[in-house]
């Protein structure tokens, strides 16, 4: 188990050490979502419903989700609110470690010797 902290100033000596830290760090991170819960308001499928009638809707969370620079939504039923938020947490944590990694990797590949030597 990781606690998600992770020494950002770490001694790599190569971009393998990397790929075997990020690839040890995010291999327990699960489940993972991005994007944000909200409520949103609606009105539901029945006939004659009292609360639709009145105007008041019902309010239900929903994942708010981007990609490709489209924006959809998928409901999410008021019980799995606390795992979902959980995947939120997850994601931004990935993000995390995907920001450190690629700093990590190009410094490592920085202090590898060159594959084809330059003159
Ligand atoms: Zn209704």
């Amino acid at each position: 188990m990781h606690d998600g902290t992770y020494t950002s100033m770490a001694d790599d000596k190569s971009s393998s050490d990397v790929q075997h830290w990020f690839t040890k760090a995010v291999g327990g991170i699960w489940p993972v979502a991005t994007g944000s819960l909200s409520l949103r308001k609606g009105p539901c499928i029945r006939k004659n419903c009292p609360s639709c009638a009145a105007g008041k809707g019902h309010s239900s969370y929903a994942l708010y989700v981007r990609r490709e620079s489209r924006r959809f939504s998928i409901y999410v039923p008021e019980r799995l609110v606390p795992e979902v938020r959980k995947a939120i947490e997850n994601g931004r944590l990935l993000q995390e470690l995907i920001n450190e990694a690629g700093v990590r990797y190009v410094s490592a590949l920085k202090n590898e010797e060159p594959s084809t030597s330059r003159k």
